[in-house]
């Protein structure tokens, strides 16, 4: 009774993280692009009208301010949805337009260089706002725009976010104001601190994280109805919900939307292994060995449990790993602290649950563990998990290897099931003869 209490208590008081706190996640451990193999999908009004995308800066209107911004920032040509983005973006007349596609593939940076490349500097007024679901996403994106603009000191940004004050009727200099919808609004109806007819660009940035939040939506919807109707009005999202989009076509008139499909992860560069053991101990002795016999660069090793990751922590660390723990009731900082050190390679063995692992960039491992196999409330094997875990996308993925350690009773045909649900092999590994792994 005492041990199905204690399971109880460990898996539950786990808390999944909040669609803001994992935006936020994903965006700071995202270092670099994520490619695509996909290609940009776009609806237009007017289909006849001539699409044409870009391969290079140099071919888009830019200042060369800004261009040498960019290239300052090591981009060297722009990303899939940048090259049909930015030439509608950047058109004159301005286009509207919806945008989606996954964390990762150049939203922010194609509306950031928009935002500055429609500003005037010589005049000291706000004349684009871009909205944010939360302060820590809006001084993300300022961060970027402050990089961009780096060859560009006359152009500022105001942050309109918790905390920053104005005082009644205070006026403000800066071309831009990024921000969350509540402080903006503040700014805009109690202070008065700029005329929101003279807005050009207007970016609803992470809107599919914004409508979860009633009170966001509604703000941003009025704050919508101050600007002018000449505004270039631009949406983005990282996902392609119904009611995302519903949304985003009552506030954008007339868009032209642009998608970019996610890349769909795969287990075709992987090979797959089990273990039967019996017992966490085995486990444990397993893993160690595995260690004794191959050279294992980074590894996640993915645990049911706290209780487990803790105690695998504990044991691997005492065999002289430099192991780091992602589990338990731990704050988004505390995550991304956490991961930026495993990234940055300073622990090679990161042991973690489930819930905690949101936000890894899996690509760059080469070893993930299956401790336990991860399976659903009924007790079934959790394909999808399955699959976050260890897959890669498209071609870009490296090779990887995924090993499973199963307790011979139970676990075998849920191991079987996760077989020929994939249709790929997952073949038989002994740890203390570990040849095949070479
Ligand atoms: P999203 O807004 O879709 O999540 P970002 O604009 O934040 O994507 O870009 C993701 C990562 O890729 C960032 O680290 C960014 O600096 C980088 N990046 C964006 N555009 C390019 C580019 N054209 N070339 C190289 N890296 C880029």
């Amino acid at each position: 009774m005492g041990y199905w209490q204690f399971i109880f208590v460990d898996v539950v008081d786990e808390k999944p993280l909040t669609k803001e706190e994992n935006s936020l996640l994903t965006k700071v451990l995202r270092a670099k692009l994520v490619q695509s193999t996909k290609e940009v999908e776009v609806q237009r009004k007017d289909p006849k009208s001539p699409l044409y995308s870009v391969k290079s800066f140099e071919e888009l209107p830019l200042k060369e301010a800004l261009r040498r911004g960019v290239y300052g920032m090591g981009f060297n040509s722009p990303s899939k949805i940048q090259e049909t983005a930015l030439p509608m973006l950047l058109a004159d007349p301005p286009n509207n337009m919806i945008a989606q596609s996954q964390s990762g593939t150049g939203k922010t940076a194609a509306f950031v260089l928009t935002m500055l490349s429609r500003v005037n500097p010589e005049e000291s007024f706000p004349q684009v706002i871009c909205l944010s679901p939360t302060m820590e996403l809006a001084k993300q994106t300022g961060a970027v725009a402050e990089q961009m603009a780096k060859y560009c000191p006359e152009v500022k940004i105001a942050y309109a976010i918790r905390g920053n004050r104005l005082s009644r009727g205070e006026k403000l200099t800066s071309q831009i104001i990024i921000g969350t919808p509540g402080t903006l609004m503040d700014w805009i109806l109690k202070v008065r601190a700029f005329d929101p007819k003279k807005i050009r660009v207007f970016v609803l940035d992470e809107a599919d994280v914004m409508i979860d939040t009633q009170g966001h939506k509604d703000q941003s919807v009025r704050i919508h109805k101050f600007l002018p109707k000449d505004c270039q009005m631009l949406l983005f999202s990282a996902t392609y919900e119904e009611q995302v989009m519903k949304f985003a076509e009552s506030i954008i008139p007339e868009p032209i939307v642009i998608r970019l499909r996610r890349e769909e992860e795969s287990l075709e560069n992987i090979r797959q292994f089990y273990v039967v053991c019996t017992g966490m101990e085995q486990k444990f002795e397993s893993l160690s060995n595995m260690y004794g016999v191959i050279s294992i660069g980074q590894c996640i090793v993915f645990c049911h449990t706290r209780k487990a990751a803790a105690w695998l922590s504990e044991k691997m660390s005492r065999e002289g790993h430099s192991v780091a723990l992602l589990s338990g009731e731990i704050t988004v900082e505390q995550r991304i602290a956490v991961l930026n050190r495993f990234r940055a390679g300073k622990e090679k063995l990161l042991i973690t649950t489930n819930v905690c692992a949101r936000g890894i960039d899996i690509e760059q491992v080469s070893v993930v563990i299956n401790f336990d196999l991860p399976m659903d409330r009924f007790n079934a094997p959790d394909f999808e998990t399955y699959l976050h875990r260890i897959g890669r996308t498209g071609r870009f993925g490296r090779y990887g290897l995924a090993v499973n350690f199963v307790n011979e009773g139970r676990d075998l045909p849920l191991l079987k099931k996760i077989e020929e649900h994939f249709g790929r092999p997952i073949e038989e590994l002994n740890t203390n003869d570990v040849d095949a792994l070479e």
